[in-house]
């Protein structure tokens, strides 16, 4: 067998093959093909002056359980963190306001906090407010995010609260971005209470204590794919670029860049979408209709002595909204946040830039990304001077975009795939769902469907 890209899909699908054999006592060869020089994917951490520094991810969710299951399968519960508690806000107009509290993924539970809100114009306010009067949507397949919320609870909520809380993840165009393959949930909840703020009520009870939903590990997620390296017991293969698959005989025969090739009987691809529909490029329906390429970001990690910073509005960061004209679009405040990255007396901050259609900033030099993420952020923290040293990270087309009919088109994948391609399966953030735990369980998922067909 052979999974091919070894970021945490990758990965996570390796360890699961081998507990499998382990367990069952039944052994196939496997070996893991990455294209770089380096094995985690999108997650990089950098240890610098005492700073843990991530460069991708920098946490997981603790509600979806298989990061945390995975972490404590590799024997490192004990390096666990959780994220120190704090207010977030939206930055609009070059101004800090609270995101509204007692709200889901933006949605308010309870109007008060709305009504108070500094976010919104008070047309605007009384448009979401709307939600509670107006007929729930006809029974539909999907349809945007943005149309959705927009819809329900009127343009400004989206553009000044929605927008700027989902951008973190997903980076994209909310007029195209799939509610059903992204916030399911919301379907559900609108169909069932026939409004999203009673909906909302109905998922956040008033007078739930607010505890911490992320965790990372005490020295960084690089330690988690470290773990899972040494763990591993397969081959793996760096600087291999898998760039052609060749059926023979029912198996199949894996080209790799330098020319050299395997032979596997069962493959998980876990590339970004566009690369596996390069390498599979006789399969039309891998082709999404109305794809969206992947969104650039970048990360700019400014450390600073703790002299330097004074953080005005207490919290552990903000985004931005929509239509602020600001270089970052969200910052975290990660010696706030996560205080075991940063050395006593010295404080870390994170920005992020690159947004869809906003992406060219990240063709500019580190000085110019470095100097504009500074400007941005002294009009809302008080920094004096320049960070004692900053790390740039640019991650092209690293945010995948699931328009509108995402799951549907991935239904006919799982349809049609297995007929051309027996024993070959799809996972990773391309798919279903970009978080870490959603790129675990979806390794976890192929692999143990390829043992089932291959190995019981
Ligand atoms: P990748 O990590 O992209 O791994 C794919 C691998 O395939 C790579 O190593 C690549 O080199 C290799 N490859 C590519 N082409 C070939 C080829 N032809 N042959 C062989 N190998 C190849 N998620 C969270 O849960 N929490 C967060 O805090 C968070 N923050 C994020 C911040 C940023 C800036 C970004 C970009 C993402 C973030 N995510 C976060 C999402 C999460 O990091 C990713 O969805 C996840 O890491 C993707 O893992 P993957 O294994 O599916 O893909």
């Amino acid at each position: 067998m052979a999974i091919i890209g070894g970021g945490i899909t990758g990965l996570s699908a390796a360890f699961r093959l081998q507990k499998m054999m382990d367990e069952t006592k039944e052994e196939v060869d496997v070996t893991i093909i990455e294209a770089s020089n380096r094995f985690g994917g999108k997650i990089e951490t950098l240890q610098r002056e005492g700073f843990t520094i991530e460069r991708g991810p920098d946490s997981f969710l603790k509600r979806k359980r298989e990061a945390l299951d995975l972490v404590e399968e590799l024997g490192l519960s004990d390096q666990l963190v959780s994220n120190n508690l704090g207010k977030a806000y939206i930055l609009k107009n070059r101004e800090l306001h609270p995101i509204p509290e007692y709200s889901f993924m933006g949605v308010p539970s309870l109007l008060k906090p709305l009504l108070d809100s500094s976010l919104l114009s008070e047309d605007g306010k009384a448009r979401a407010l709307n939600d509670l009067f107006i007929p729930p949507y006809p029974p539909f397949d999907d349809m945007s995010v943005g149309d959705f919320f927009a819809g329900r609870l009127g343009q400004e909520m989206v553009d000044d609260i929605i927008n700027p809380l989902l951008s973190g993840i997903y980076a994209g165009d909310l007029y195209k971005l799939s509610l059903r393959a992204t916030l399911p949930q919301f379907i559900e909840l609108e169909k069932r209470t026939g409004s999203l703020i009673l909906g909302a009520k109905q998922v956040l009870p008033k007078n739930k204590k607010k505890t911490s939903q992320f965790a990372t590990l005490k020295n960084g997620l690089s330690s988690l794919v470290d773990r899972l390296v040494d763990a591993i017991r397969f081959p793996m293969l760096k600087n291999a670029c898998v760039t052609r698959i060749e059926k023979m005989n029912g198996r199949y025969k894996i080209v790799l860049k330098n020319g050299e090739t395997l032979v596997a009987d069962g493959i998980v691809f876990t590339l970004p979408h566009e690369k596996t529909q390069d390498i599979l490029s006789d399969c039309p329906y891998l082709k999404q209709p109305n794809a969206e390429p992947c969104t650039s970001v970048g990360t700019v990690a400014m450390a600073f002595d703790a002299a330097q910073v004074t953080i005005q509005k207490e919290g552990t960061g903000f985004v931005a909204s929509n239509k602020e004209p600001s270089a970052i679009t969200a910052a975290t405040y990660t010696h706030l946040k996560w205080p075991h990255t940063t050395p006593s007396g010295k404080a870390l901050i994170r920005c992020y830039v690159g947004k869809k259609g906003d992406e060219a900033i990240l063709d500019e030099s580190d000085e110019i990304i470095i100097q504009n993420s500074l400007d941005n952020l002294k009009d809302v923290v008080d920094i004096d001077g320049n960070p004692e040293f900053s790390v740039v990270t640019r991650l092209r087309e690293s945010m995948p975009q699931y328009v509108v009919g995402h799951t549907q088109w991935l239904k006919q994948i799982e349809e049609t795939l297995g007929h051309d391609y027996p024993h070959v399966y799809l996972a990773g953030a391309s798919y279903d769902g970009v978080g870490l735990p959603d790129c675990i369980r979806q390794g976890n998922k192929a692999a143990k469907r390829l043992f089932n067909e291959l190995l019981v």
